[in-house]
């Protein structure tokens, strides 16, 4: 947090800034699961080696902090008001944006394994595009919950199973 003094309207003012910002995590994830007792395989697969058990806890060395505060890390998830959106998200953003105004109407929605816990993100979309445009088809495998509304049910095939099953099956 950085304290800053901004003078407006003749007065000066206490403003707390706090910079919101996103790290990369795959070393601290690796260094969580190899704090575990994995280590890598020869295919690139974890892989427990003989006689070692599992941790089965992540020592307190190893939670993500903040490089600048120490305060521990959180997932940048939209669960709440707090979610980032770095350059970086708003450059993605864009290429999607463009990705998608230059497909064409032929157009799959697939989506693998969406749930409810963030659905405006890719289901709420997908159900709309594949309403706006008659010669969309949505298609969802996700075990549980495969399902769509009514209004576009005759562009859609929802497959209730298991992703790896069905896509082995193709
Ligand atoms: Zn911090």
């Amino acid at each position: 947090m950085t304290k800053l003094l901004v003078r407006r309207d003749g007065q000066l003012l206490s403003v707390a800034v706090l910079r919101a910002m996103i790290y990369e995590n795959e070393n601290m994830i690796r260094e969580m699961v190899f704090s575990q007792g994995w280590v890598i395989g020869e295919n690139n697969e974890l892989v427990l080696p003989k006689g070692a058990s599992l941790k089965m806890a992540v020592p307190t060395e190893f939670l993500p902090r903040c490089p600048v505060c120490g305060k521990p890390l959180t997932m940048n998830l939209r669960s709440d008001d707090k979610f980032v959106e770095d350059e970086d998200w708003h450059q993605a953003a864009e290429q999607y944006e463009n990705f998608l105004r230059t497909r064409g109407d032929k157009v799959l929605f697939l989506e693998l394994g969406v749930g409810y816990n963030t659905p405006i993100i890719i289901k709420y979309p997908f159900w709309q595009m594949t309403a706006k445009n008659p010669e969309a088809t949505y298609a969802c495998i996700n075990y549980g919950e495969a399902v769509c509304p009514e209004q576009i049910n005759r562009q859609s095939i929802c497959i209730d199973d298991d992703i790896g099953a069905i896509i082995n099956q193709l």
